[in-house]
């Protein structure tokens, strides 16, 4: 009997040891230097549908060239409209009236919308009472004002809302004035950033204007056109690379993180070095480590799938593209492992510190959380961190990124995230700051879940 235990301990020690993950995988030299890469000058703060996203594209697809990764790598095309603000205007000659400073577009897309005649004798200010549906009919041909006093006024939206009677009856628009306070800072964004195939193309305009400086430019004005020229399409770019499993059934493993910014403006670059310079390049890094193990027996079992979004910053729009044009069957996802900003400290924790804020592990699978605890507690012993991790937390962060947009199509998700700091969003969001041996630790432990994700044994039942 001894024996067999012996036998019996050894084989289990065996078993054991080798569930140990190796640590540190991910060389911080190698994040280091990607993301000072990312974050210069040259990429101009990586937006999306701009000449720095698109060297920041070309810099994703180079590195995966040179680690002869580009062989099932592509590229998703995401068709974008960027509309300007403040270059819209009631206009004639001179005298403008500008977009989101002395009005502003009830509807949100409406790039199609225009241009529309709008002539001063055909304007017809309407008291609004309980009966304004009643005699819309005899106004077919004209716009219709209303005036309000108040902007907070419910009737407001409740006119907004019912916009199909003014269709119906032959209204050519609704123009709503109102006391919005000039130079608004409501309304301060100076360019907005839609997918394309999002817009809305109804011809029915809803117009918030400055009551004063409507009446002014009306009586300066005979006649007024409106237009709204200053849309432009662009294009954005997923980056998506395939390593395909060893026994692979078409299941799998997304690894994910946005690799654009906020571009840049009169303030200066918008360097996101933490936002998310930091993820994309653990990606790139963990993509070259995951190449190697192409024909050993470490090998991912079932495909592994990375993925560098567009146009995070505008709205989740690329990995909503993504998932609302999936390129293979997106319900074959096991699961989405997003990062987004993994560079830095917040104020709950010093330097140094290995902590990461975990956020939607146990959303739709509680099988996800307990591999990803799983996977930390035999590799790289992270503090993860739970506070954030409700769904409908008061700071929203599992909806402000990437992962969100799977997990409305029902696809288990798991965020990385190491907290807010003073620099989000600022130009002071620099390569300098991050902690880069950390963010390599957080990198080789995303590196773990990802192959153990990618294991037969770990499909994760929904
Ligand atoms: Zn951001």
């Amino acid at each position: 009997m001894i024996i067999k235990k012996v036998c019996f301990t050894l084989f289990f020690t065996i078993v054991l040891s080798s569930s140990f993950l190796a640590q540190n995988v991910i060389d911080s030299a190698c994040i280091h230097t990607k993301i000072y890469s990312l974050a210069s000058t040259e990429m101009q703060g990586r937006e999306a549908g701009t000449l720095g996203g698109d060297i920041a594209k070309n810099y994703i697809l180079d590195f995966l060239k040179s680690v002869k990764a580009d062989k099932n790598t592509y590229l998703q095309k995401v068709p974008l409209v960027q509309i300007y603000n403040g270059k819209c205007y009631f206009f004639n000659k001179k005298d403008t009236l500008k977009e989101n400073i002395d009005f502003y577009i009830a509807q949100k897309k409406t790039a199609k919308l225009l241009p529309l005649e709008l002539k001063n004798n055909k304007i017809i200010l309407l008291e609004f009472s309980s009966n304004w549906k009643n005699n819309l009919n005899k106004f077919k041909g004209k716009w219709i004002q209303f005036s309000f006093s108040d902007k907070r006024d419910k009737r407001i939206e409740e006119l907004i809302q019912q916009k199909e009677y003014f269709i119906q009856n032959g209204i050519l628009g609704l123009i709503i004035s109102i006391p919005i306070e000039t130079q608004s800072t409501f309304f301060s964004e100076s360019k907005k950033t839609y997918l394309s195939q999002d817009l809305s193309y109804e011809n029915f305009p809803v117009i918030l204007i400055n009551n004063n400086r409507f009446e002014q430019f009306l009586k300066r004005n005979k006649k007024i056109s409106f237009t709204h020229k200053n849309t432009q399409f662009v294009n954005g770019f997923n980056i998506y690379t395939i390593f395909p499993g060893i026994k692979s059934t078409g299941n799998k493993t997304v690894l994910s993180a946005h690799y654009d910014h906020l571009g840049s403006n009169q303030r200066g670059v918008y360097y996101g070095a933490d936002d998310n310079a930091s993820g994309t390049a653990a990606l790139m890094c963990i993509a070259h480590q995951i190449k190697k193990l192409e024909n050993t027996a470490q090998q991912n079992e079932e495909d592994i799938v990375i993925a560098w979004w567009t146009a995070e910053e505008k709205g989740l729009l690329g990995s909503s593209y993504f998932t609302q044009n999936p390129p293979f069957d997106i319900q074959k996802i096991n699961a989405v492992i997003n990062v987004d900003m993994i560079g830095r400290y917040d104020t709950n924790y010093n330097p140094p510190n290995n902590y990461i804020y975990v956020i939607g592990s146990n959303f739709i699978s509680n099988q996800l959380h307990l591999i990803n605890e799983e996977v930390n507690n035999n590799g790289e012993k992270l503090i993860l961190d739970y506070i954030y991790n409700l769904y409908d937390h008061p700071e929203d962060l599992f909806q402000r990124s990437d992962q969100y947009n799977f997990h409305l199509q029902g696809i288990p998700s798991i965020f990385f995230f190491s907290g807010f700091h003073s620099d989000y969003h600022t130009i002071y969001d620099t390569p300098d700051k991050i902690d880069a041996k950390k963010a390599s630790k957080i990198a080789s432990h995303i590196y773990n879940l990802t192959l153990n994700l990618s294991k037969t044994k770990n499909q994760i039942v929904r």
